[in-house]
């Protein structure tokens, strides 16, 4: 990767105060290589400009560690996430967590599945629905954080993540403006025995205001949910 990418990468860093090791901005930068490559036979990103990919897919993927303190080897899904974005770059800087990666579609697999045998890291990868997963006891209740980015409409994705959160333990959704959203998903939210807690605004180089809303699971979610995806996605909650 660039000189460009690299700095880009540093800067973004700096303004999230958020430091990583020299052998993580390597591999970030061989992440990135294999992204922009691919992406050539692969639909994997619109984003191909290395100064916007060490931003919009690096960098922002780490704003959740500078905002949220993640215990050590906790467990984490990141739902939706295409070609590893938040995951990847989450397990890169943190290589003692225990990173689900979560998609329904199966094009992206083999991208996620090599890419990360050549970045030396093992992610678990899943390849089924959330709301398949929030019904399965293997996974059900069974993350400490779970995040998620560009995947749906937050009271949607609330039915997608907190079944998958354990009581105590928190859904990150990265969003671009948060209050309309949080607004419509308030009924949402309390019925999957959530509680909106907190919203951190950030802004990275001149990319716009970027929102993560933290929701605490402070129960556990009634077995009525998720329902299946026709129903979610007809009649949202
Ligand atoms: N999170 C990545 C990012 O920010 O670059 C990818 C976002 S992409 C726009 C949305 C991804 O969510 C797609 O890969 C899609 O297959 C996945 N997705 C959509 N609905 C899903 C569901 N119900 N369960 C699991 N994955 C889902």
């Amino acid at each position: 990767m660039n000189d460009e990418f690299f700095s880009a990468l540093i800067g973004a860093l700096n303004q999230l105060e958020t430091a990583v090791s020299d052998e993580a901005t390597k591999k970030f930068g061989l992440y990135a290589d294999m992204l922009i490559e691919k992406n050539k036979f692969l639909n994997l990103t619109a984003i191909t400009n290395p100064q916007e990919v060490a931003v919009k897919h690096f960098a922002d993927s780490l704003a959740v560690l500078s905002f949220i303190d993640i215990k050590p080897s906790a467990h984490v899904a990141d739902v939706g996430t295409g070609a590893g974005f938040l995951g990847v770059p989450l397990l890169i800087a943190r290589q003692d967590l225990n990173i689900s990666l979560i998609d329904s579609t199966n094009k992206k697999l083999q991208f996620r599945k090599e890419a990360c045998t050549h970045m030396g890291i093992n992610p678990k990868i899943k390849h089924i629905r959330a709301e398949d997963a929030g019904k399965n006891p293997l996974y059900r209740e069974k993350y400490d954080v779970v995040v998620s980015r560009a995947v749906a409409d937050l009271k949607v994705l609330s039915e997608y993540c907190l079944p998958l959160v354990k009581p105590g333990g928190i859904f990150v959704s990265y969003k671009g403006e948060a209050e309309k959203e949080l607004k419509e998903a308030k009924n949402a939210i309390a019925k999957l025995s959530g509680r909106a807690e907190a919203t951190y605004e950030y802004e990275l180089s001149d990319f716009g205001k970027k929102t993560l809303i933290i929701i605490r699971k402070i129960s556990q979610t009634s077995p009525k949910y998720p329902r299946s995806s026709t129903q979610i996605s007809k009649n949202p909650l």
